[in-house]
C-alpha cells in the first residue's frame, strides 16, 4: 500500500497511477477503513494557521494588563511599609481577579471555537460508490471530489472529468480570471499556474461541473505551505472592541493625570509616603475599567450562541455589531421569501403536436430527482413532480436519451441547455426565463406576440415562468453558439407561495426603520406580484421596479437616486447585486445582501452584512459572506438583526453601567483630596467595590434578555456614536450624583462621629449604590418597574448585598478595609438611601417616554 507516498507529479501520469498509488477509484472512491487509515498517516485536511492557545495561557494573559502591573507595585509597597495584610489581600484579590478573568475568556473562546466549527466548510465526495457531504477537514488523499460552480476546493486534487470546468485560483497564484480546467496530462516540469489538470485547494470552482481525485491534504496542499502567510481574518477585533481598548487607555490617562494632581495635593497638605501611595494606587484602581474588554467579548460571543439557536451562523464578531444598524435588507425571493415548494400550476405549448417533445424536455432537461424525498434544484423537482403525476415514464426515459453534454444554468444567462443522444442522433434540449428564450428561437411575429401575452398574463399572477425549446445539433463546448436557432415548445407556470412568517417579519421590519428590497432572477412581473402581497411593494410610495437591464444602463447617480423608491430588483444578475450595494452604501446606509451563488461573493463582500443561505447556497457564498441563514428564510435574518440591536444595547448600557461606578469612585477620591479630607477607602476597599459590584451585574446586564416588541420599540442604533451625546449625559449625571451623595454622606459623617464610622458609612453606600445602579442600565428607554424581573440580574445584585451583610461583622473584613461594624438597621437605612439616585434615574426616563438617544432613521 502506497498511501504514503506522495505522487510528486500528478499532473503528469495517469489517472489510473493515482488510483493505483492511492487504492482509490474514480466510481467507487475510498471505502470506510481506507479512509480511517488515511486519517491517521495524513491527520485532518485543514492549515494549522492558528496557534492553539492553552487554558494556562489563558491565565497567564490575565496578568498582562496595566490594572495587575499597579496591583503588583501595590503589594511590592505595602510589604515594604510592613503591610502584610494588605499585600496578602491586593494579592488575593487579583488572583481572583485573574481566575474571573480567564473563567470568562475561557468562555468567550470555546463559543467562538464551536462557532467556527459551525461554518466550517464541506465537501462532497465519492466514497464506498456513492455521493457523500462531509466537512472538509476529513478530506484524505484518494478520496474522490464532486465538483460544481459554487464548490470551494478543499485539498490538492487531480481533474478527471471536467464539463467546462473553470476555477478562481486568484488566491494562490494572482491570476484574476477564472482558469479553464482539463482532465489531459500536462508536462512534468510545467509550473503551478500552467498545471491544467490541477485543482488547489483555496481555490473555487467558478463554472461547470467535474470529479478530481484529491492527492494533498492540509498542509501538504500547495496552499499550506504558504499557510503562514494567510490571516485569519474572522476572529479579528471588533470595532467596537477598538474602541474601547481606545477608551481603555485614555481613561488611563485621565487616571493617570489625576494621580499626578492627587499626589501633588496630599503633598502639600503634608500627607505621609504611605498615604500618599495608597491614595494613588485607590485612584487608579478605581480609574481602570478592568472588566470591560472580557464583558463585550462575552456578550457578543453569548449573542451570537444565541442567534445560533435562532438559525444564523455568525462568521465575524464584527458583523454582530453591525446587525442592529441595518437600514436595509436586500433580499432574494425564491426560498427566502417564499416557501420555495414549488408546482406546476399552468402550461402552454405553442404547438399541440409537440406534447411529447414538451414532456421529453421537462425530464431530460433536468438535474432534479424525486426518489426519496426528492433532491436538485425545487424548480426542476417540480417539473419531475407535475410529468410523474401524469404517469409520464421518467427512468424510462432518461436511460433511453442519454446524457451526452451540458451547459449548466447559470444566473446571468438565465438558462441551462443539455444534449441527448436519441435514434436520429444528438437533440439540445433548452430550459430557462421565457424573454431571453423567445429571442433565441425561430418565431413568427404572431407567434411572438402570443407568447408575449401569454407570459405578462401569467406572470401578473405572481407565476414563475419557464421557456422550453429544442433543436437538433452537435456538442460545440461555446454555449452562445448552441442556444441558437432553437425551436419553441411552450411555457411552464409554477407558483411558489409566500411563506406566512414572512409577512409578520417585513411588517417588524418596517415598523423599525428598516426598509426592504427585493433582488430576483425573476420576471420584473412576477417579483412586483409577490412583493406586493408580502408587503415589501406599497402602491403610490414605493413601488418601482427595475430591471438588471435598467440597472445596466444607469449612472452611478441615478441609481443613488433611484434605491429609494424601487422596491423590486427584478431579472438582475449577480453583477448588479454589487451596483445596487454600493448606491445604497453611496447614501450612508448600512447593507444586509442575501446572495447564494459564487457570482453573489463580491456582493456579500461589499455589503456591510453578507448574508448566506446555508441550505441552497454555495460554499463560495457562505465563505464570503459574515452570517449564514441555516433555514433559508426571510425572517432569520429579522431576528438576526433584532438580536444585533439587542446585543448592541446590551453592550452599550453594560459599558454604561461600568464607567459610570467607576466614575464616581474616581471622583469621590479625587474630591476628596480637593477638600482636604482623609481619603474614604482603601485601595483594597475600591478592588473589593470592583469585584463585587462590576463582575456578576455587568454580566447579568450584558446578556439580559430580548424584550417581544423589541425591535418595534428599539432604534436604530448608530455605531459611529457610541460615546456621545446622552451617553456622556448620563455618565457624567450619574457619576457626579453618585459622588455628591457619597462626599455629603462622608462630610456630614465626619462631623458628627468618627472617621472610622465615616469611612464605614461610605464604603457601605458605594457598594449598595453601585449596584442599585445596575437596575436604571437594564433599559435605556423603559424604567425597570416596567420590565419583567430578569433573576438573573436580581440575584448577580442580591448576591453581593447579602455577602456584604453577612461578612461585615468579621474581624478580618473590618481589618481589610478599614471599617467598623454596622448594625442591620444601620445596613438596611444605607441600602434604602442607597436607590435615591436609581430612582430620580428612572422618573426621567418615564417622563422622556421613549425618546432615546439614537436618531430614528425615517422609513421608506
Ligand atoms: P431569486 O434570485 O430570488 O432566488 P430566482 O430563483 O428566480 O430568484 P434565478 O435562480 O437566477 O432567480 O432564476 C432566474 C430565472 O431563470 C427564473 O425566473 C427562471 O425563469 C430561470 N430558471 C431558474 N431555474 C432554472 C433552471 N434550473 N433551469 C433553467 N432556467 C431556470
Amino acid at each position: 500500500m502506497t498511501r504514503e507516498a506522495k505522487i510528486i507529479y500528478p499532473w503528469s501520469c495517469h489517472v489510473s497511477e493515482l488510483e493505483k498509488s492511492f487504492e482509490s477509484s474514480q466510481l467507487l472512491g475510498l471505502n470506510l477503513e481506507q479512509v480511517i487509515r488515511a486519517l491517521e498517516i495524513h491527520g485532518k485536511n485543514s492549515l494549522k494557521t492558528e496557534k492553539k492557545i492553552g487554558h494556562f495561557t489563558i491565565f497567564l494573559r490575565q496578568f498582562r494588563n496595566p490594572m495587575v502591573y499597579l496591583l503588583f507595585s501595590a503589594t511590592l509597597a505595602a510589604l515594604i511599609l510592613g503591610e502584610k495584610l494588605d499585600a496578602i489581600a491586593i494579592l488575593i484579590i487579583l488572583i481572583l481577579n485573574s481566575v474571573i478573568g480567564y473563567f470568562q475568556e475561557a468562555k468567550a473562546s470555546a463559543a467562538l471555537a464551536a462557532l467556527k466549527k459551525l461554518s466550517v466548510p464541506s465537501a462532497r465526495v465519492i466514497r464506498e460508490g456513492s455521493v457523500r457531504v462531509i466537512p472538509s477537514e476529513n478530506v484524505v488523499p484518494g478520496d474522490v471530489l464532486q465538483l460544481e460552480a459554487g464548490d470551494y476546493v478543499t485539498a490538492d486534487a487531480r481533474v478527471i472529468e471536467a464539463f467546462q470546468l473553470t476555477a478562481d485560483e486568484a488566491l494562490l497564484t494572482g491570476e484574476s480570471l477564472p482558469v479553464k480546467k482539463t482532465d489531459n496530462i500536462i508536462e512534468r516540469d510545467a509550473i503551478l499556474g500552467d498545471r491544467k489538470n490541477m485543482l488547489h485547494a483555496g481555490s473555487a470552482i467558478s463554472s461547470g461541473s467535474g470529479k478530481a481525485i484529491v492527492t494533498a491534504t492540509g498542509m501538504k496542499t500547495e496552499i499550506g505551505q504558504i499557510a503562514e502567510l494567510l490571516e485569519e481574518t474572522d476572529l479579528k477585533k471588533t470595532p467596537l472592541q477598538i474602541r474601547l481598548n481606545i477608551l481603555s487607555n485614555k481613561l488611563i490617562m485621565l487616571g493617570g493625570v489625576v494621580i499626578i494632581l492627587v499626589i501633588i495635593l496630599r503633598y502639600l497638605e503634608g500627607g505621609s509616603w504611605f498615604g500618599i501611595l495608597m491614595s494613588a494606587i485607590s485612584l487608579a484602581v478605581a480609574a481602570i475599567p478592568e472588566g470591560l474588554p472580557t464583558v463585550v467579548t462575552l456578550a457578543l460571543t453569548l449573542s451570537i450562541r444565541r442567534m445560533t439557536k435562532r438559525h444564523v451562523i455568525v462568521r465575524n464578531l464584527s458583523a454582530v455589531e453591525t446587525l442592529g444598524s441595518t437600514d436595509v435588507i436586500c433580499t432574494d425571493k425564491t426560498g427566502t421569501l417564499t416557501t420555495g415548494a414549488m408546482s406546476v400550476r399552468e402550461m402552454f405549448l405553442l404547438d399541440i403536436g409537440k406534447t411529447k417533445h414538451f414532456y421529453d424536455a421537462m425530464v431530460l432537461c433536468n438535474n432534479a430527482s424525486i426518489d426519496n424525498g426528492g433532491s436538485g434544484d425545487p424548480t426542476e423537482r417540480a417539473l419531475l413532480d407535475f410529468v410523474n403525476k401524469e404517469n409520464f415514464p421518467i427512468k424510462a426515459l432518461q436511460s433511453r436519451y442519454p446524457r451526452v453534454h451540458e451547459w449548466s444554468f447559470e444566473s446571468d444567462r438565465k438558462r441551462m441547455s443539455v444534449a441527448v443522444q436519441d435514434e436520429k442522433g444528438v437533440k439540445i434540449i433548452t430550459k430557462g426565463a421565457p424573454e431571453g428564450m423567445v429571442e433565441l428561437c425561430h418565431l413568427s411575429e404572431v407567434e411572438k406576440k402570443n407568447i408575449k401575452e401569454k407570459i405578462i398574463e401569467l406572470t401578473s399572477k405572481g407565476q414563475r415562468l419557464l421557456a422550453f425549446a429544442e433543436k437538433r445539433g452537435e456538442v460545440i463546448p461555446e454555449v452562445e453558439k448552441v442556444e441558437v436557432d432553437l425551436e419553441f415548445l411552450g411555457l411552464i407556470a409554477m407558483s411558489d407561495p409566500p411563506k406566512t412568517e414572512t409577512i409578520e417579519a417585513i411588517k417588524k421590519c418596517k415598523s423599525a426603520g428598516i426598509k426592504i428590497v427585493m433582488i430576483t432572477g425573476d420576471h420584473p412581473v412576477t417579483a412586483k406580484a409577490i412583493a406586493m402581497e408580502l408587503g415589501i411593494a406599497v402602491k403610490g410610495s414605493f413601488d418601482k421596479v427595475l430591471t438588471g437591464q435598467d440597472v445596466e444602463g444607469m449612472s452611478e447617480e441615478d441609481l443613488k437616486l433611484k434605491v429609494h423608491t424601487t422596491a423590486v430588483y427584478a431579472r438582475v444578475s449577480p453583477l448588479h447585486k454589487l451596483r445596487i450595494v454600493n448606491a445604497f452604501q453611496a447614501t450612508g446606509m448600512v447593507v444586509a445582501m442575501t446572495g447564494d451563488g459564487v457570482n453573489d461573493a463580491p456582493a456579500l463582500k461589499k455589503a456591510q452584512i453578507g448574508v448566506a443561505m446555508g441550505k441552497s447556497g454555495t460554499e463560495v457564498a457562505r465563505q464570503a459572506s459574515s452570517m449564514i441563514i441555516t433555514d433559508d428564510n426571510f425572517s432569520t435574518i429579522v431576528s438576526a438583526v433584532e438580536e444585533g440591536r439587542a446585543i448592541y444595547g446590551n453592550i452599550k448600557r453594560t459599558i454604561q453601567y461600568l464607567l459610570s461606578t467607576n466614575l464616581a469612585e474616581l471622583l469621590i477620591v479625587f474630591g476628596a483630596s480637593i477638600l482636604s479630607l482623609p481619603v474614604p477607602f482603601t485601595p483594597i476597599g475600591l478592588l473589593w467595590i470592583n469585584l463585587v459590584t462590576d463582575g456578576l451585574p455587568s454580566l447579568a446586564l450584558a446578556s439580559e434578555p430580548l424584550d417581544k416588541h423589541f425591535l418595534k420599540e428599539s432604534r436604530k442604533p448608530s455605531p459611529t456614536t457610541f460615546f456621545e451625546g446622552r451617553f456622556l449625559i448620563e455618565l457624567f449625571f450619574v457619576g457626579i450624583l453618585m459622588t455628591v451623595l457619597s462626599l455629603g454622606l462622608y462630610d456630614y459623617m465626619l462631623e458628627t462621629s468618627t472617621k472610622e464610622r465615616a469611612c464605614t458609612y461610605t464604603f457601605t453606600f458605594l457598594v449598595y449604590m453601585s449596584l442599585g445602579r445596575s437596575f436604571s442600565c437594564r433599559s435605556e428607554t423603559r424604567s425597570f418597574f416596567q420590565l419583567k424581573i430578569n433573576y438573573y440580574h436580581l440575584a448577580s445584585v442580591m448576591l453581593p448585598i447579602l455577602l456584604q451583610f453577612s461578612i461585615d461583622h468579621t474581624e478580618l473584613y473590618q481589618k481589610l478595609f478599614k471599617v467598623g461594624e454596622l448594625t442591620f438597621h444601620e445596613n438596611a437605612l444605607l441600602l434604602f438611601l442607597s436607590f435615591f439616585p436609581v430612582l430620580i434615574l428612572e422618573l426621567l426616563k418615564f417622563r422622556s417616554g421613549s425618546k432615546g438617544e439614537e436618531e430614528k432613521i425615517p422609513n421608506q
